[in-house]
């Protein structure tokens, strides 16, 4: 009964875990690397584990870097099942495709490069044609429903709330008489936020698996974040520009719409136009609502008493590019919500061209913008910026929030891993080694308990709880 850690080590991105027990091999996610397009170089490299022999996949969610290998899982000869939440599928649904589309598209721009330099052709990591096949593999297991996937291994999963779907697996193993019991948290939501529900807590457990993205730090609560971004939205508004939100698509453009939902009346926001201009997020949208289920109690009583926060009387879908074109005539009252994220590609780059150079205008981000994006150079207060080769000066007015995050924060992962009973052996996962060794030593103050923070392709002795030295 083992553990192999191949991915998400001293790291945030890739999680990638392999359970061996008995003589079948579990494997928890398979996401992609992302970040710097040296660490994304790794995605080419070949598995670290044989994919044929995998008996089964348990997918926590969505997010790429969760399942974004999953394609290459199936092309390299993975047949068996990929076990996750039906949100998850709904999801996956969308961003798998979507991951495709981004690698063919790449691997086109590259070739006409070195078509021009004599070399030959590159083949994407994956196509959309892939990602559509890897679909009829995976297999649905609602929240709390106890099942067993394979013999002597059963788990369930339990709301992680960190985007729809998500969730933390529990996993009881058995092996020549002995059981132990293993939690995966996959990525843990914060406490306190609208639309999902906070992360479950779990009671026992022989080894704990714990992200830790914020383990050095804490997040502003709700409460003032939404007061903070009622703000700036009112001195956006004062000023008659436009405001542009670059979100990503999944979670944070839904939180984007529940946040102008619960300020309608108070901002007000009637005499503006609305844009929800992003086709992912516009399906992300759909996926959220058709699992409304899944929210927490107070917006399910939103719901039934102000109808769904995502249907804004001046609210505009904007599916075609066409329609999105046409926004760029309107100098005023805009609130424009578009992708990317960290403002690399996608519709948000031709919202900034008409945008940025105007001081009526308010540039407002929501997300984690990493080194090296544009977002970030924004962010850093760069005075002029390039898009499509023209240089651009920026007169319009750089606002950043940070509360908005889907990651629980240092306190929360105390919280949440002080609910065990009788302190289980942890590994610390999904964090840069400054959170992961932060949250380390806090564990060790609180507890008493030496978390261990494996390296990549360290192994675990599940029933001796104790790292397997290389010798
Ligand atoms: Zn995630």
């Amino acid at each position: 009964m083992k553990l192999h850690c191949f991915g998400a080590t001293q790291e945030v991105t890739g999680s990638c875990f392999l359970i061996e027990n008995q003589n079948k091999k579990i494997l928890v996610d398979c996401g992609l690397i992302q970040g710097r397009a040296i660490d994304e170089k790794r995605n080419y490299e070949a598995l670290p584990f044989v994919a044929k022999e995998i008996d089964v996949v348990i997918l926590t969610h969505a997010h790429i870097d969760h399942s974004g290998r999953l394609p290459i899982l199936i092309k390299n000869g993975f047949s068996g099942k990929i076990i996750s939440h039906p949100a998850t599928i709904d999801l996956c649904d969308i961003m798998l495709r979507d991951t495709g589309f981004l690698n063919e598209k790449e691997v086109e721009t590259l070739n006409r490069k070195r078509e021009r330099k004599g070399l030959d052709y590159r083949e994407p990591l994956y196509t959309v044609k892939d990602a559509i096949n890897t679909m009829q593999f995976f297999s649905p297991l609602p929240y709390d429903k106890i099942e067993e996937i394979l013999p002597n291994v059963k788990i369930r999963f339990l709301d992680a709330g960190h985007i729809l779907g998500s969730a933390i697996v529990e996993m009881w193993l058995s092996e020549g008489g002995v059981t132990r019991k293993v939690v995966f948290s996959g990525d843990l939501g914060r406490q306190g936020l609208p639309i999902l529900k906070d992360p479950t807590f779990v009671k026992n457990a022989d080894v704990v698996i714990m992200e830790s993205t914020y383990g050095d730090r804490n997040i502003q609560p709700w409460k003032e974040t939404i007061k903070e971004f009622s703000q700036i939205i009112e001195e956006a508004l004062s000023s008659k520009g436009n405001i542009l939100i670059p979100a990503f698509a999944v979670g944070r453009s839904q939180e984007i719409l529940y946040s102008l939902f619960v300020n309608y009346d108070k901002l007000p926001l009637q005499n503006t136009y609305i844009f929800l201009d992003s086709p992912m997020a516009i399906e992300a949208t759909k996926v959220y609502t058709k699992h409304w289920q899944l929210y927490d109690k107070a917006t399910k009583e939103l719901i039934k008493t102000s109808g769904s926060p995502y249907q804004l009387p001046n609210l505009r879908l904007t599916v075609d590019t066409e329609q999105s074109m046409a926004i760029n005539q309107i100098k005023q009252g805009a609130i424009i919500i578009a992708g990317s994220g960290m403002c690399e590609g996608g519709r948000i780059r031709h919202h900034l061209k008409h945008n940025i150079w105007r001081k009526q205008c308010h540039l407002l981000f929501v997300g984690y913008q990493a080194q090296g994006t544009l977002g970030r150079t924004l962010i850093d207060g760069a005075s002029e910026i390039r898009l499509w080769g023209e240089r651009m000066r920026v007169a319009a007015k750089i606002h950043s929030i940070n509360g908005f995050s889907a990651h629980a924060d240092q306190e929360t992962l105390l919280k949440w891993y002080g609910h065990f009973e009788s302190s289980p052996a942890l590994i610390l996962v999904h964090g840069e080694i400054s959170a992961l060794s932060t949250l380390q030593n806090e564990i060790y103050q609180k507890f008493t308990v030496h978390p261990w923070i494996p390296k990549y392709k360290d192994s675990y002795d599940l029933i001796k709880k104790q790292p397997i030295s290389e010798d």
